[in-house]
């Protein structure tokens, strides 16, 4: 079969490279200058940095066969340390009932129990908003303390217009209860949440991708850099063709996976129905704005990254690119840390330039007293993440579910990836995407590539529902 994947992230780059291992002829469109998507590593000051914190972590045999079959032994298992600052305190994330309750004051903690307790008692019924499914699980107060805050920087709107399908996602079946278990008997290993330990491609997360790229080019897979897609084109029945670049190039193809956005992907299509279109139009995504620093300094602070909770600062997490395997600034003496900050199109801050969002990196960090008064900020280096997260606005399914209705019925086009398909995936979500993309094309057999990464429990047990080869 002839393919074109668009997109040389995770998602894209599995897919294509099942597909070219298994005989067909793929062609692999990337926007980009290099492979990798989200997740790819470059060089920054002399060492190898990611896109942010990049973890590694699936409980799908699926997934972590393929990890292995690409990376082999070139990776380091890196523990696990991340936690919160708030109100100039270190919070473990994921919480430790004991950390959390002995660094708040007793009136606070008795304000958590009761309000917990009253939670349990009389739970609110069928949670729709991220508040209200948290709220459920760890009481109204320890929600405003520990999840509100960050939730807001990170989505831009309030906490009871998140969709609850997001806690559903990234907290599981955690609880406050959960996280007084794990205090009194340990990590059980029942809960992603906490699992302390993850593998780490020596020279960063990007070397998996890079990897699977030379891999697909090995089995004559054709990989087109710096060759942004324009558009799906459709044949007078709607069956997806093949694709126009932005250069006006025409490719002709039996089969297209896209892991483009997915509302920029179906406002090109020529026949898509006006409904669909007002659809899209109801669905946006967050910007990430990384802001990277070189410190000439060590041993700054211990975690690989911090989730910062308080409202002081504007960021909302810092990788300690220090703390994460030595293979990766080797005999350096500087630390490179990256600042995370959300924003939409519109904001000011999107608008700044390298220097100014450099000297609010600093200035945060010292607020935060992250960095000593004598330690220098030698270098910043500022990188736009544009449609970085998929916004779970409530309600967002219903528009969703009329996008995804309209996409199966286009024969030869299939949608994947995070911002493909419009779902908050991790590396692994789309890994795992791709491999079944690739499997659905080469047997035929539907895949249910919809619901990978949407069941709260998924991962919880490693299961995931997809046919057999
Ligand atoms: C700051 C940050 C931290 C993260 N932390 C983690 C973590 O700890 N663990 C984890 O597992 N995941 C993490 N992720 C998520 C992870 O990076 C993504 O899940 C993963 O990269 C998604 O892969 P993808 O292929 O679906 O999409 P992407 O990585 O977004 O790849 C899509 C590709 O398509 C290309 N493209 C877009 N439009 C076009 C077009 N028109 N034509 C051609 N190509 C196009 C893009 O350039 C890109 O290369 C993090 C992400 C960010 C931003």
């Amino acid at each position: 079969m002839k393919v074109i994947v668009i997109g040389a992230g995770p998602a894209g780059l599995t897919a294509a490279h099942q597909l070219a291992e298994t005989g067909n002829e793929v062609k692999l469109f990337e926007a980009g200058k290099e492979v990798g998507g989200l997740a790819r590593s470059f060089e920054l000051w002399g060492q190898r940095v990611d896109c942010g914190p990049h973890r590694f972590f699936s409980s799908d045999k699926i997934v972590n066969d393929y990890f292995k079959k690409i990376v082999g032994e070139d990776y380091t298992l890196v523990n696990r340390l991340t936690r919160i600052f708030y109100r100039n305190k270190f919070f473990y994330y994921p919480l430790q009932a004991m950390n959390a309750l002995g660094n708040l004051p007793f009136t606070t903690v008795f304000e958590i129990l009761f309000s917990y307790a009253k939670q349990r008692i009389s739970p609110i019924k069928n949670p729709q908003t991220f508040e209200e499914w948290v709220t459920n699980r760890f009481g109204k107060k320890l929600f405003s303390i520990f999840f509100k805050n960050y939730s807001e920087k990170l989505w831009g709107i309030p906490c009871s217009k998140i969709d609850a399908d997001w806690a559903a996602q990234r907290i599981k079946n955690f609880s406050l209860l959960e996280a007084v278990k794990g205090a009194l008997f340990g990590n059980t290993g029942k809960h992603k949440t906490l699992v302390d330990q993850f593998a780490f491609p020596k020279t960063g997360t990007g070397m998996l991708y890079e990897r699977i790229g030379e891999q697909f080019k090995k089995a004559n897979g054709e990989l087109h850099l710096s060759s942004p897609v324009k558009k799906v084109l459709q044949d007078e029945n709607g069956i997806a063709t093949g694709v126009e670049l932005a250069n006006g190039e025409t490719h002709l193809a039996d089969q297209i996976v896209s892991t483009m956005p997915l509302t920029l992907m179906v406002k090109s299509l020529a026949h898509s129905p006006s409904d669909v279109k007002a659809a899209c139009d109801k669905l946006y995504y967050r910007n990430t704005i990384l802001v990277y620093v070189e410190i000439n300094s060590l041993d700054l602070f211990p975690d690989n990254w911090i989730y910062v909770h308080s409202p002081e600062v504007q960021h909302g997490r810092i990788t300690n690119f220090r703390n994460w395997c030595p293979s990766l600034y080797g005999d350096k003496k500087t630390t490179i840390l990256c600042l995370e900050y959300w924003c939409f199109d519109n904001d000011d801050i999107w608008k700044k330039d390298e220097v100014s969002m450099g000297k609010l990196a600093e200035e945060e960090l010292r607020i935060m007293k992250l960095i000593k008064p004598t330690d220098k900020v030698l270098n910043s280096y500022l990188l736009h993440i544009p449609k970085c997260y998929p916004v779970y606005e409530t309600g967002y399914m219903k528009n969703l579910s009329i996008v995804q209705n309209y996409l199966d019925s286009i024969k030869g086009l299939m949608v994947i990836g995070r911002y493909g398909s419009f779902k908050y995936n991790n590396q692994d979500h789309s890994i795992l995407m791709g491999l079944l993309a690739a499997r659905q094309i080469n047997t035929g057999k539907d895949q249910h590539l919809w619901s990978i990464n949407t069941d709260s429990e998924y991962q919880e047990q490693g299961e995931v529902e997809y046919e057999n080869e």
